[in-house]
Order: structure tokens, then C-alpha cells, then sequence
């Protein structure tokens, strides 16, 4: 079989169970993929080709021996912030070049008891911040529908590996975007669930009360497989929340587009910067929602505007204690010759560190700063609960809100916006984190420059079932979602 990397998660699953193929024959094709065409992507930051094989024999030996469940043997990509034994979790860091975690997250965890074998570690923003994995100190990964383009971050590598074919689905996190933008920069499906639905423990934390993992695919199915497996309390993590999980794969068709009420706020399409093609794109898959049954529904979002400065001030806050740890002395990067603890402090963090992840420690540090508290901070946050108050206001008409994921397609590589350029970006993104909802990014098409365009759905509080329903049936009636990027359709 030589187009095993075209394969849905489904097809997989059922391919294994019938022995039409075994993990290490998958396992060994994706590996050939990776050897042969990451050169161009740069997605993997660490292959764990050996481990893999391993990984791959022990599924196929489980499943001779009946112990097998769906997706025994199914080959992943985790996003190198999730700690894994044994192997490297570089979280695009210098700080953290030489860190093997002696632990799992539970998402790697959980991955492992569902028999999911791990084809390496994939690149993403220095500690998640960023929209373009630029900032990563391994080097820029490619966006496959155009080299010389960005794939999105923070969440690059996942979103450009899974678009490559060098990974069938990928895991990512969210604390602004860093799903939903890369999968709409390299057209791909990517579900940011409810704050809470997914364990933190073992993913390394950027902005603890915002940051959500969740699933990067081809297809709102293959996310849901996914799902499955990321979904469920976990006593390691206080912010967990103990609610049943939905069975995502046996929901996909659990909710009708018929009679869908769609909410579409004004601001939203007001917005300066909004390219005139991703609008379009946006516009039109709405019409077609609307041909299978939803009404639109215009709605005010009357705090648009405030949702930048709140997040560029608590998510560097929250960034700027979480990262206190990499001192230089625990774990991590230490500089040369330290003449003093201060010293050790200073150049460690100084030298580990990249610049946008300085800039925001140092912006975080000054907002929590005893003198500006009150003014910068307690008034974020109270901002912050007036923009969540603003969406369960619109939840009570309507059942989704759509927007864009990004107001842009994918960059240039090296374009070199400007911080506020950049954060100008996450617009369409980071309120739905500052609100603590879900939110799905579906592939709706592409700009004059076949550059794929994503539609953004946020749903209300434990709504990740809808979420992928309603994405589920759009692509039963549309085949965006089915394009393959170029370097992919090169390499068929
Ligand atoms: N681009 C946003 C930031 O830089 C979001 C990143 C993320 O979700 N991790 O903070």
C-alpha cells in the first residue's frame, strides 16, 4: 500500500482491525515521509523513529492477541510542549534544549493507553507565544501549501505536519489561537475545547487560566477520534473539570444543522485588516450552512474592541510567573561560568530566553508590579468577565457565533510584523479563551493565492459535540476539508 498517509483516522482504524495493513507497516511509511519531505516542512523537532517501531510491534502484538481497541497501533504527532518520558520536551525553548521530562502528561498518557504510537515531537512558538512559529529557537517550520509561508502558530509543527501527510492527526494547545490559527493557515480541522475539558498536567504552561489542549486533523472526524482520547478529568489537574465525556466519534451526527441558529456579530466583520478574501470565503460557507438549514442570526459583540489589550496583558502576566521557574539552576539551560547567583539568574534566563518571550515577561512583570496591580491587572480582569458576560448574552439567541479564525491568511516567512501587528491578528481568536469556551476551526476554501481560509464556530460551555457535529455535516456536503496541500500532492 503505497497511500497509507491518505487514509482518515476512521479508515485507519478500520484497515488495522482487518489486518489489510499492520501498525509497523504504517508506522514505517509515515517514517519514510518524514525522512523524505521534512527537510523542506521542518515540522519534527525530534523524530522517535526507534520508539515508534517499538510502540508500533507492541499494538500489532496486542492485537493478535484480542486486546485491541480502535486505535491500537494509529500513528500521532504531539506538539512539543506535552512532556514525554524519556524523550526531549524542548517547547521550542533554547532554555529547554537539553530537558527530558522524567514523566508523561496525561494527554501522552492517555494517548499511550489507547495504544496511539508517537512519531516524534513537532515545532511550535517558544512557549506557545506567537502566531507563526517563527519564534521557536529550532527554526521556522514551513506552511505546506506554500514553503515559503508560515504555518500558523503557536501550533505550527502540528498543523504543517498533519498537512504534509507526516502525521495523521496531531495534538496542539490554545491560549489565544494556537489551534484554531494554524489550522486555518494550513487547512485543517482543530478543535480548542471548554477550559477545563482537557488535562494540563504535563503540557508547560504559558497562561495557566487561558491555556486548553485539544486535537489538529484533516476532518472534524478525525479530530473527534481524537477527542476520545485528550477528553476527561484528571486528578493531576485542579482546573479539570469533573463532567462525563461525550462520545465525540458516536456524536458526529448528533446535531442538525436544520434549524441552527447562527450568530453573527456585527463587530466581527468590521474589523480593520479583514482581508477581503477570507471574508468572502467566510461569507460564503455561511450561505452554504444556511442551503443545509441554519438561520443567521446578526448579533452584537459590543466588546470587540477591548479583547487585545485585555489578553496581551494577562496572558504575559500569567507567562511572566509561569516561567520564573526556568532559573537556570532546577532544570534547563544554565549559562557558563556564573560569577554569582544573581549572575547565573541573569544570563541563564537572558541567554535561554528569546525575545518574545522576554518582551512578555518583562510586560507581565511590570503589569503585576506592586504600583500598577490594581490599574493594569484587577482591571484586565474585569474586563475579561465583561467579554465573557457579552458571549452568554449572545449564547440566549443563538446556538453558535461564526467568525473567521484569522483575519489574514498564512504570512510570509520573515515578514516581521510588528508586535501589534501580530497580536492585531488573534482578534477573532482570544476572547473565546478569555471566556473559557470551545471553539472549532473549519476549512472553508482559499484566497487569491491558494492560501486555505478557515471558519471559525464557538459554541457555548461543553458544546465540543456540537461543535464537531455541525463542522461533521458541512464537510459531508462540501470537500474542503479533502485538499491537500502542495508539497503533499507533490509527494503523493
Ligand atoms: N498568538 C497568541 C499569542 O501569541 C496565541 C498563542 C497561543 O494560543 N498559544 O499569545
Amino acid at each position: 500500500m503505497t497511500d497509507l498517509h491518505r487514509l482518515s483516522i476512521r479508515e485507519l482504524t478500520e484497515g488495522l482491525a482487518s489486518a489489510n495493513f499492520s501498525s509497523r507497516e504504517l508506522t514505517e511509511h509515515y517514517l519514510k515521509r518524514i525522512a523524505k519531505i521534512d527537510t523542506q516542512v521542518k515540522s519534527y523537532v525530534t523524530v522517535t523513529a526507534e520508539q515508534a517501531l517499538d510502540e508500533a510491534d507492541a499494538a500489532d502484538a496486542l492485537r493478535k492477541a484480542g486486546g485491541a481497541t480502535a486505535l491500537t497501533g494509529v500513528p500521532i504527532a504531539h506538539k512539543d510542549i506535552f512532556c514525554t518520558h524519556g524523550i526531549k520536551t524542548t517547547a521550542g525553548s533554547k532554555i529547554l534544549d537539553n530537558f527530558i521530562s522524567p514523566y508523561d502528561a496525561t494527554v501522552v498518557a492517555k494517548g499511550k493507553t489507547a495504544g496511539l504510537v508517537t512519531l516524534g515531537k513537532v515545532n511550535m512558538d517558544e512557549f506557545a507565544m506567537g502566531s507563526t512559529s517563527e519564534s521557536s529557537y529550532f527554526g521556522a517550520t514551513a506552511n505546506p501549501w506554500a514553503l515559503d509561508h508560515v504555518p500558523g502558530g503557536s501550533s505550527g509543527g502540528s498543523a504543517a505536519a498533519v498537512a504534509a501527510d507526516l502525521a495523521p492527526f496531531a495534538t496542539g494547545t490554545d491560549t489565544g489561537g494556537s489551534i484554531r490559527q494554524p489550522a486555518s493557515f494550513c487547512g485543517l480541522t482543530g478543535l480548542k475545547p471548554t477550559y477545563g475539558r482537557v488535562s494540563r498536567f504535563g503540557m508547560i504552561a504559558y497562561a495557566s487560566s487561558l491555556d486548553q489542549g485539544g486535537p489538529m486533523a484533516r476532518s472534524a472526524e478525525d479530530c473527534a477520534y481524537l477527542m476520545n482520547v485528550m477528553a476527561g478529568h484528571d486528578a493531576k489537574d485542579s482546573t479539570s473539570v469533573e463532567k462525563d465525556v461525550d462520545n465525540y466519534v458516536a456524536n458526529l451526527n448528533g446535531t442538525s444543522v436544520k434549524g441552527l441558529r447562527i450568530g453573527i456579530p456585527k463587530q466581527y466583520f468590521n474589523v480593520a485588516g479583514l482581508d477581503a478574501d477570507v471574508k468572502a470565503r467566510v461569507e460564503e460557507s455561511l450561505k452554504k450552512l444556511e442551503e443545509m438549514g441554519a438561520t443567521l442570526v446578526e448579533i452584537d459583540l459590543n466588546m470587540t474592541d477591548a479583547y487585545v489589550p485585555t489578553y496581551y496583558l494577562i496572558a504575559p502576566a500569567e507567562a511572566s510567573s509561569n516561567l520564573q521557574r526556568f532559573d537556570g539552576v532546577r532544570y534547563g539551560y544554565r549559562c557558563e561560568n556564573p560569577v554569582d547567583l544573581m549572575d547565573l539568574y541573569k544570563r541563564s534566563r537572558s541567554e535561554g530566553f528569546g525575545k518574545e518571550v522576554q518582551q512578555r515577561i518583562l510586560i507581565g512583570t511590570y503589569a503585576l508590579s506592586a504600583g500598577y496591580y490594581d490599574a493594569y491587572y484587577v482591571k484586565a480582569q474585569k474586563v475579561r468577565r465583561l467579554i465573557q458576560q457579552d458571549f452568554l448574552k449572545a449564547f440566549e439567541s443563538v446556538d453558535v457565533i461564526a467568525a473567521p479564525a484569522a483575519p489574514t491568511t498564512a504570512y510570509k516567512i520573515g515578514a516581521n510584523l510588528s508586535p501589534v501587528e501580530m497580536y492585531l491578528g488573534d482578534i477573532y481568536t482570544i476572547a473565546v479563551n478569555l471566556a473559557g469556551l470551545p471553539a472549532i476551526n473549519a476549512p472553508v476554501g482559499f484566497d487569491k493565492d491558494n492560501l486555505p481560509v478557515g471558519l471559525q464556530l464557538i459554541g457555548n460551555y461543553w458544546s465540543e459535540s456540537q461543535l464537531l457535529s455541525v463542522v461533521h455535516q458541512y464537510q459531508q456536503a462540501t470537500d474542503w476539508h479533502t485538499k491537500r496541500a502542495v508539497i503533499a500532492e507533490e509527494n503523493a
